[in-house]
């Protein structure tokens, strides 16, 4: 047997017995699934884990499980993400992001995923006190909630590149 550790790669994605994603766990519950016969395998890598047995990489559960709403963190690292680390009024991409609040603070604008998005350092500073319409610079994209933290999660392994594979179960995903 050959322990994949904990590293991405090993991580599963586990489908509800719809096929919509459920969550992401670690390769060792998913295989307790699998032996219990709770789940079921849908793909796996070349890798084996025991004779037999390839390294899961999504399951599927055998019966359905209602799932519950969780609250993605207003972060930093999580607006940035969901901007896909580019500024939200010219479309660069790199280092160096700033988060700009579409109505200024100093004008009643608060923190929240509707009013705050990723801006280079160079738009932030044009930008500055005013509103996008008032400063003429249209944001690309209108800013949202995340509709699921599941989702969120996910799309941040697959735009990470390890799991490619995911992206087949999941609907909508940029
Ligand atoms: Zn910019």
């Amino acid at each position: 047997m050959q322990d994949p550790g904990e590293c991405e790669m090993s991580k599963v994605l586990v489908l509800n017995a719809s096929y919509e994603p459920l969550n992401i766990t670690s390769w060792r519950r998913a295989v307790v699934l699998v032996i219990k016969g709770k789940a079921e395998q849908i793909e796996h890598r070349e890798q084996l884990i025991y004779p037999d047995f390839p390294l899961p990489t999504v399951i599927r559960l055998r019966h359905y499980v209602r799932i519950p709403y969780k609250e993605i963190p207003l972060t930093r690292r999580n607006l940035l993400h969901r901007d896909n680390h580019t500024c939200q009024y010219c479309g660069y991409a790199g280092d160096g992001l700033t988060l700009d609040h579409v109505l200024p603070r100093s004008r009643g604008g608060g923190d929240s995923w509707e009013n705050i998005v990723s801006a280079c350092v160079r738009c932030n500073v044009k930008k500055g006190s005013r509103t996008p319409k008032e400063a003429q610079m249209p944001l690309t994209n209108p800013p949202r909630k995340p509709h699921s933290s599941l989702y969120f999660e996910i799309s941040r392994h697959v735009r990470g590149g390890v799991h490619q594979e995911w992206r087949r179960y999941v609907i909508g995903l940029n």
